[in-house]
């Protein structure tokens, strides 16, 4: 089968021809229809996350059709694959019903091959129906930057007024999300950025400018997508008192000294973690509600590194899928 494959940190993804995975115990095989690229791909290429399978097969929003049936799964069936790609289902995180924190998770496209291919293996208890109604390009967004984005949102409480730093592929969706949930939604973007402050108004945003100027009003929550430490600041100074932040990403620069009034007045500063599989549950039954539609720039598979320079350039809007 073909593969794009990171051979090492900081080069380009090469097109491997590899022997077709084989489904052990527990997992099932599948055929790949799309996967979609996620910033967080773009950690692993640049060596930002140090601790990746090498070689590699990247990818972790992949939808397939099943091709060899296990227990949960019939042969034919349609299912996306996320992040999260295993778990010990022992550890004290697990227990809890936090399995994306598992000391000992895996994740796809990192620890495991993932979907940058024509076929791949995964443990079946980590795989979802799509819903219907749905086409294979349009999906794939769904499983990262849909379901972490969702998650980042559900640490926002019921805050109103909420501000969306990074206008990507997770905020293109997760704005969709909030505006159906009666939330006002304010896009920051990179300064004079107008392409996309134009696509956040066209979801629904009320109001769209630059990410570190100020918020034409308080919010009272901040959702942080794009992976730069100094929008903490600007964000905790958008928020009002009890208000939190929210960082989305897996990675993010380094954050700047900042006095302890911004963060005084109970407000709130987290990270997400990951996704646990009640997340991807909750969001794929929630997103043909609102319902949300995803943006897609399809690219050959063997235009992954095409993809990838794009995404880094931030040259269009939604999500690049691969398409083997
Ligand atoms: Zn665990
Ligand atoms: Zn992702």
């Amino acid at each position: 089968m073909r593969a794009m494959v990171l051979d090492a940190p900081r080069q380009p993804l090469r097109l491997a021809e590899l022997p077709a995975p084989q489904a052990g115990p527990g997992q099932v095989a599948l055929e790949v229809s799309a996967c979609a690229v996620c910033r967080t791909d773009l950690h692993i290429f640049d060596g930002e996350l140090t601790e990746p399978k090498l070689p590699l097969v990247p990818g972790h929003q992949i939808v397939a059709r099943v091709a060899t049936a296990g227990e949960r799964f019939e042969r034919g069936q349609r299912v996306g694959v996320p992040w999260l790609g295993w778990t010990d289902g022992s550890c004290r995180y697990c227990r809890s019903g936090r399995e994306n924190l598992c000391d000992r998770a895996r994740f796809t496209g990192y620890d495991l091959d993932g979907g940058y291919a024509e076929q791949t293996v995964v443990d079946e208890r980590f795989c979802f129906p799509i819903p219907d109604g749905y086409e294979d390009l349009q999906a794939a967004p769904l499983l990262c930057a849909g379901l972490i984005g969702y998650r980042t949102l559900r640490f926002a409480g019921d805050a109103e007024r909420i501000g969306i730093y990074g206008f990507g592929a997770a905020a293109h969706i997760i704005c969709q999300v909030a505006v159906h949930q009666g939330r006002r939604v304010f896009a920051f973007t990179r300064a004079g950025d107008e392409a996309t402050q134009a696509f956040a108004l066209e979801l629904g945003a009320e109001w769209a400018g630059d990410g570190l100027g100020p918020p034409p009003d308080e919010l009272d929550a901040a959702l942080i997508f794009a992976p730069v430490g100094e929008l903490v600041p600007a964000a905790l100074r958008a928020v009002g008192k009890g208000g939190s932040v929210v960082c989305g990403g897996i990675h993010m620069s380094d954050i700047p000294a900042m006095p302890y009034e911004l963060l005084w007045g109970e407000r709130v500063l987290r990270s997400v973690a990951n996704l646990t599989r009640a997340d991807a549950e909750e969001f794929l039954a929630l997103a043909p509600r609102v319902p949300v539609r995803t943006r897609v720039e399809p690219f050959a598979l063997e235009q992954a590194n095409e993809a990838v320079a794009r995404l880094r350039e931030g040259s269009f809007r939604g999500s690049a899928v691969l398409v083997p």
